[in-house]
């Protein structure tokens, strides 16, 4: 490779190392959409031709989403977002008061928020799982916490912050044997690794099209037949009464484009690629600068996604000076009015505070290239040297 020596100090380039917080529309996917907001556009539920055609459309997306995930048809719900996807499989099926809920301690806010909410709101009972210091949770940790009133389980599939892989399918084997719902966040597995319900056996799984060059704002919750869910949303009756509220038709076709082309990734290298692009970036970072490690090294992760830990580059210095000279990462730790709380992900994880806080995400898309590899190398190379310069 030798990227170091590639560039001159002159050189910029816009790199966009954050698709773990969003990914860029493809082509593919805005030519689909654009007639839904140009020409085609109507109301799903209109009974006249423009709304039968929008009726259609959304339900050929149905099976591209449902087909990314094995699922059928009808057990997709289309949503708002991934945020929306998982506070509706968590208040859409835990009612009872007292009921008893298990989670992790590395979910997305959605969920653990969502739950938190039901500890306040119906007394609910919470288990939080810690992972071991891979960044995964046993799935007999799942067993022990059990209880005779344990309503619903909820894992993510993969972890935003590290991209380590959960096991889902172990957990799900203990679930159906004791008769639980599983909920599992697969807001950024989809795509990314192939997924497939039954094999998962879980009973509710989130998705959101913007983490796969889908449009921003839709989301999907995969409702198993049979499962009855609780809406949040009342009004018409959207999506077979479970989601009221007029479809997003341009936003779901968009969606149903990005999982076509998702499913095909598996198949046509492009998975392949930004696997041996992250790869390249983990081996030359380590090279390239010393005192680094690999958050979740150990554990089976997505292949788009790096978390470094890089000696010095505490509360978020590092992503700043990456910021300007044109790369764009995120951190591990959340920045606000000049204090900083480091990742719960990272702390869940068994980091301390200082290695969590010195922790930087790089997340690759179908977009990224060696070049942008290589210029980002460069720079963090660069931007290290300066900022333990400045420390000595
Ligand atoms: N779940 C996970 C694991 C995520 O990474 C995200 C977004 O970062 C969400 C849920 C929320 O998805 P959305 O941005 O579509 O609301």
């Amino acid at each position: 490779m030798g990227a170091v020596i590639e560039f001159n100090r002159q050189q910029t380039r816009s790199v966009y190392l954050d698709a773990n917080a969003t990914t860029p529309l493809l082509g593919e996917v805005f030519d689909a959409m654009t007639p839904w907001y140009l020409t085609r556009l109507a109301n799903a539920s209109s009974s006249h031709t423009r709304g039968r055609e929008a009726r259609d459309a959304a339900e050929l997306a149905r099976c591209e989403v449902a087909g990314l995930i094995g699922a059928e048809a009808g057990e997709i719900v289309f949503t708002s977002s991934g945020t929306e996807s998982d506070n509706l499989a968590i208040f859409g099926t835990v009612v009872d008061r007292g009921a008893h809920i298990i989670t992790a301690r590395i979910e997305h806010h959605a969920v653990l928020y969502a739950v938190e909410r039901l500890q306040q709101r119906l007394g609910c009972a919470v288990t939080y799982l810690s992972p071991d210091e891979t960044g995964a949770v046993n799935p007999e940790q799942v067993r022990c916490a059990l209880r005779r009133n344990t309503r619903l389980i909820s894992i993510m599939t993969a972890n935003n912050e590290t991209g380590v892989l959960q096991p889902v399918e172990e957990i799900g084997r203990i679930a159906r044997e004791h008769g639980i719902l599983l909920h599992t966040d697969a807001v950024q597995a989809a795509g990314k690794v192939p997924i497939d319900v039954n094999q998962l056996g879980c009973d509710l799984l989130s998705l959101s099209a913007h983490k796969m060059h889908g449009p921003q704002g839709v989301g999907a919750l995969f409702v198993r037949n049979g499962l009855r869910l609780d809406p949040m949303l009342v009004g018409g009756g959207h999506e077979t009464g479970r989601r009221a509220g007029t479809e997003n038709i341009a936003g779901i076709v968009g969606f149903g484009a990005a999982a076509k082309i998702a499913r095909r990734g598996f198949d046509d290298g492009s998975i392949r690629k930004i696997k041996k692009l992250r790869d390249e970036l983990e081996s030359s970072l380590l090279r390239e600068v010393e005192r680094a490690g690999i958050n979740g090294a150990r554990a089976r992760r997505v292949p788009n996604t790096a978390n470094i830990w890089l000696e010095g580059a505490e509360g978020g210095r590092l992503i700043q000076v990456l910021d300007k000279v044109g790369v764009a990462v995120s951190g591990g730790s959340a920045c606000s009015a000049g204090s900083c709380v480091p990742s719960h992900v990272l702390l869940a994880m068994g980091l301390s505070p200082a290695r969590a806080s010195a922790s930087v995400r790089f997340s690759l898309s179908k977009q990224t290239t060696m070049e942008d590899v290589d210029f980002a190398i460069w720079q963090v190379a660069e931007a290290m040297e300066q900022l333990r310069a400045a420390s000595v």
